[in-house]
């Protein structure tokens, strides 16, 4: 058929269906194709235009098969077709992917039609709806639900699908193990039903929140699962369209425990477990806060474990590490289960009380600590006794804030440690003016010497049964231009403290070792000279060689030089004391045990070491005519000297009666006001040029 032909073919069938087309022609989104009965086309509406990109003018004449079928498709649709024709077997609606010009797939829902028209001829009108968008959709639906079903998958997370009363519609897990109950017992039920109470309660109070604030909302709960205690983050989120809620929850029990640890690393005492200082001194704050709401009294108690350093400098760190933790012990049992006990570190232990309105209840605390530990700690197949020091503060008195109260509390053990140890002490505004004092005089010593504040005096002492000067003891002054006259009982322990007494014992050993050769050659005679010795002296390494060469570079003979040691320098019980001790005497200097009768072991120390003599403490000698017991100990002192072959001196004497009985009694030297007070050089040079 010519081209000419076919137009006049077109037009004329293309009249016939007139109104129809124009309904057709309007629509844009339908594509409506008419074909003859050689599925030529005769009508091609804007709307196959869109979907099919060829015009009007390029698909009018054409064969649909050479059109927008695809080729695979192409003798089905020609057979399909006839059959229609001839048989009158309708091509049924269908989905059907056809082609655009451009070859590219075209789905589309398609319905046809025949009809004769009124000149006889068979027309088939094919109707496509353009389905790509749809079938987009789809595809992106089932995409989302793979992707959905793949995150499920990989995240560990549960996920669930709740009404907004909290009833379970749906979930997903990639661990069935990991759920509180199973499936069957959860879907389609509330979670308050499955949930323990107050969890449950969590939830929906989260729930609620979302609904109203439309935002994600997290929260943590612990649930006690058959493996033990886990720990859950829940997400809670809106589907606003869907008025449905949905739950994310991880288990975030591993996460929690590292966290947990870190926690404790940070506040907890690795050896003891104890709150670390960090964390009592937040305990304390928060005390504190509390104190002063209520009104009540709270109480700082810094405890301080005696002669622990012995403990681990004999037996080692490891058995100390393990007293340690037998003390820490110990402690938490005086307590309340609401009191705090931390360790601050090395021997020192913190106790915070609440809640107290007493100080006798205080008192009765203390002296538990005290009891517990009067029964001795059994380590490494021994026992071993423990005492404590501890200094009490209290708020409001004591301080208003934590560290005044750690700090006067640490004050008030050291008075402890001064009272004997095994003691406690409350912290009072005396105590801390002592201590400002103790600054102060700190400050004021540290150029003193070089000022040449310092002077030492002598102190004759004499033999009892020809009350003649046998030597003196030298005993250094300390006049300061701001502080006046300080006594040594104040500034020597300080000095000791500060290591400046090794200094001012150099001073001294030269001072009275220079005025004893001068002495000796004025009057002489064969004095000695008596100098104390203090602690930290000995940890000096060349005490020893530096008494040598003093002794050489004066020229004083060793017998002639005495030293005076008190019960503190031997109970470091240190071997390098013992070692000291040894070598001086051994120099055939005389080793004198001072203040005899204080301490509470004084015995042993004179089985040990190598003293030649042993000086009575004058707190004895005074009370010797007024008390039975100090004059019983102090001629059961003098027996037990002699006995051991030492020289016996007696300090302070003061009076005559006293005197007399120390006479009585077998003393061998005395010292005291009764004969002389401490004398400076030329003083005791006029004393001894009279006698
Ligand atoms: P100490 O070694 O027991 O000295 C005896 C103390 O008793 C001296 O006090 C002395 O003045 C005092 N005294 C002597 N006779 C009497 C008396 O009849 N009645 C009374 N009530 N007291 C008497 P001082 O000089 O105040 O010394 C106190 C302590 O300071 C000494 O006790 C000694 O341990 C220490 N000390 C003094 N000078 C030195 C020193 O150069 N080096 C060292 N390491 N310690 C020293
Ligand atoms: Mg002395
Ligand atoms: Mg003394």
């Amino acid at each position: 058929m010519s081209s000419d032909k076919i137009s006049k073919v077109l037009s004329h069938q293309y009249e016939l269906n007139d109104p129809l087309h124009q309904l057709f022609d309007a629509v844009r989104v339908i594509s409506v194709q008419g074909y003859d009965d050689q599925r030529r086309v005769i009508y091609w509406n804007e709307g196959s235009e869109v979907l099919y990109g060829y015009t009007k003018a390029e698909a009018s004449g054409k064969k649909l098969e050479d059109l927008i079928i695809p080729t695979y498709m192409r003798q089905g649709v020609i057979d399909a077709h006839q059959n229609w024709l001839k048989n009158g077997i309708e091509i049924p609606a269908a989905e059907i992917t056809l082609r655009n010009k451009s070859g590219a797939d075209v789905s589309v829902f398609s319905s046809h039609v025949m009809f004769t028209n009124q000149y006889g001829n068979q027309q088939m009108y094919c109707i496509d709806i353009d389905l790509s968008d749809i079938r987009e959709a789809e595809a992106q639906a089932l995409f989302k639900q793979h992707m959905l079903e793949t995150i499920f998958e990989a995240i560990p997370d549960l996920f669930f699908l709740m009404e907004k009363d909290g009833r379970i519609i749906d979930y997903h897990t990639s661990k069935k193990e990991d759920l509180y109950v199973s499936p069957q017992q959860f879907i389609g039920k509330n979670m308050s039903e499955i949930l323990p109470d107050e969890i449950s309660k969590k939830f929906q109070t989260h729930i609620n929140k979302v609904i109203k604030q439309k935002e994600m909302s997290s929260f943590e709960y612990d649930l006690t699962m058959p493996q033990g205690i886990s720990y859950f983050e829940a997400r809670v989120a809106y589907l606003t369209e869907y008025k449905q809620i949905i739950v994310v929850i991880r288990d975030i029990t591993e996460q929690y425990k590292s966290a947990e640890l870190i926690r404790h690393q940070a506040y907890y005492d690795s050896l003891t477990l104890l709150p670390n200082r960090f964390l009592a001194l937040d305990r304390l704050s928060q005390i504190l806060i509390e104190a002063k709401r209520t009104n009540q009294k709270a109480v700082v108690i810094f405890l301080d474990l005696d002669d622990f350093k012995k403990v681990n400098d004999s037996l080692g760190h490891e058995i100390g590490d393990k007293l340690l933790v037998k003390a820490a012990h110990r402690l938490t049992q005086v307590v309340r289960k609401e009191d705090t006990v931390g360790r601050l570190g090395g021997d020192e232990f913190i106790v915070l009380l609440k809640g107290f309105s007493n100080h006798n209840d205080v008192l009765t605390i203390a002296e538990n600590l005290l009891k517990v530990f009067r029964t001795p700690f059994k380590l490494a197949g021994r026992e071993l006794m423990l005492t404590l020091s501890i200094g009490i503060a209290i708020y409001p008195e004591n301080g208003n804030s934590a560290s005044d109260l750690l700090r006067n509390a640490d004050t008030a053990m050291y008075q402890a440690k001064s009272l004997g140890r095994n003691t406690f002490s409350f912290f009072t505004v005396e105590m801390n003016k002592s201590m400002q004092r103790r600054f102060e005089v700190e400050e004021q010593m540290h150029a003193a010497l070089e000022r040449g504040e310092f002077e030492v005096y002598y102190q004759p002492k004499f033999e009892v049964n020809t009350n003649s000067i046998v030597g003196a003891e030298a005993l250094l002054r300390w006049n300061n231009a701001t502080l006046g006259n300080v006594s040594p009982n104040e500034f020597i322990p300080i000095a000791e403290h500060t290591g400046l007494i090794i200094t001012l014992g150099e001073y001294v050993f030269n001072q009275a070792l220079g005025f004893l050769k001068h002495w000796q050659q004025c009057d002489k005679q064969a004095y000695t000279m008596a100098i104390n010795l203090s602690p930290r002296q000995f940890r000096d390494q060349s005490l020893v060689t530096n008494l040598q060469k003093s002794l050489q570079t004066i020229s004083v003979n060793a017998e002639f030089l005495e030293l005076e040691i008190t019960e503190g320098v031997l109970m470091n019980g240190q071997a390098y004391i013992h070692e000291s001790l040894a070598q001086i005497s051994a120099l055939g200097i005389t080793l004198s045990q001072d203040d005899f009768g204080t301490g509470y072991s004084s015995l042993s120390y004179l089985r040990q070491y190598p003293f030649d003599v042993l000086k009575i403490d004058r707190s004895f000698i005074h009370g010797i005519t007024t008390n039975k017991p100090d004059c019983d100990l102090v001629k059961a002192t003098i027996a037990m000297a002699n006995s051991l072959g030492l020289t016996v001196v007696a300090e302070g004497v003061e009076t005559e009666q006293q005197f007399a009985i120390l006479k009585r009694l077998g003393c061998d030297l005395v010292q005291g006001f009764y004969f002389s007070r401490p004398l400076t050089a030329t003083q005791l040079l006029k004393f001894s040029s009279k006698q």
